[in-house]
């Protein structure tokens, strides 16, 4: 059976990658799995664990780091992320194409460890930087100092996307998913 594809969609924190991603996943047809992260983060008010994250103790995570069980992990302003492993690899075996979220220090670990032509990467950017911090701050579940560091983080990483295959900007939410759908489609068709 032909294998999966791996796609990873990154992005700085507040462009928008949690709505694109689920507009994305509601669309059937490109049999897309989304990957959920482990987390230590404290859950924010509608999320669900087991569907948005597994949210973990930093015991627990630093096992599963330990029993080599992630694909990837990174600290994010004072919270860890990673990828559970075995997962992905079992849904690609089974031809099902795996959708990673994740930020650019991860991707760059997924690179490294599968090869730079491997994933279909994607970088979703944002209209400006202003648009971005207004995004970040709209949103106002965080502290002053942690929208700070999360829009620091967003300069660095928006440097690093070069290194996708692809970069979209997300200006209009319809038409952002309208071109990655179309990405992933292309994609799809040339692995066959
Ligand atoms: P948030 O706290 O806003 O949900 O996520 C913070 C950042 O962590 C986002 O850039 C998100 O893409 C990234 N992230 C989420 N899951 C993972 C993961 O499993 N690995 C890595 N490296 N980053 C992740």
């Amino acid at each position: 059976m032909k294998k999966g594809l791996l796609i990873i969609l990154s992005g700085p924190s507040g462009v928008g990658k949690g709505a694109t991603r689920e507009k994305i996943m509601a669309n059937n047809d490109l049999k897309l799995f989304y990957s959920i992260s482990m987390t230590t983060r404290e859950k924010r008010p509608g999320e669900v664990d087991g569907k948005d994250y597994f949210f973990v103790s930093k015991e627990e995570f630093e096992r599963n780091v330990k029993n080599g069980n992630l694909l990837e992990h990174n600290t994010f302003v004072g919270n860890s992320y990673g990828t559970p492993k075995d997962k992905v690899f079992e849904l690609m075996e089974q031809g099902k194409n795996v959708l990673l979220e994740i930020d650019v220090n991860g991707a760059m670990q997924v690179f490294e460890k599968l090869g730079h032509d491997l994933p279909v990467s994607i970088f979703l950017m944002p209209p400006s930087l202003k648009e971005l911090e207004d995004r970040i701050r709209g949103r106002s579940t965080e502290t002053e100092k942690a929208i700070e560091e999360r829009l620091n983080r967003a300069r660095k990483e928006i440097k690093e996307k070069d290194n996708y295959k692809y970069v979209v900007v997300n200006d209009k939410l319809d038409e952002t998913v309208r071109q990655i759908h179309e990405i992933i489609e292309n994609e799809i068709k040339y692995s066959s």
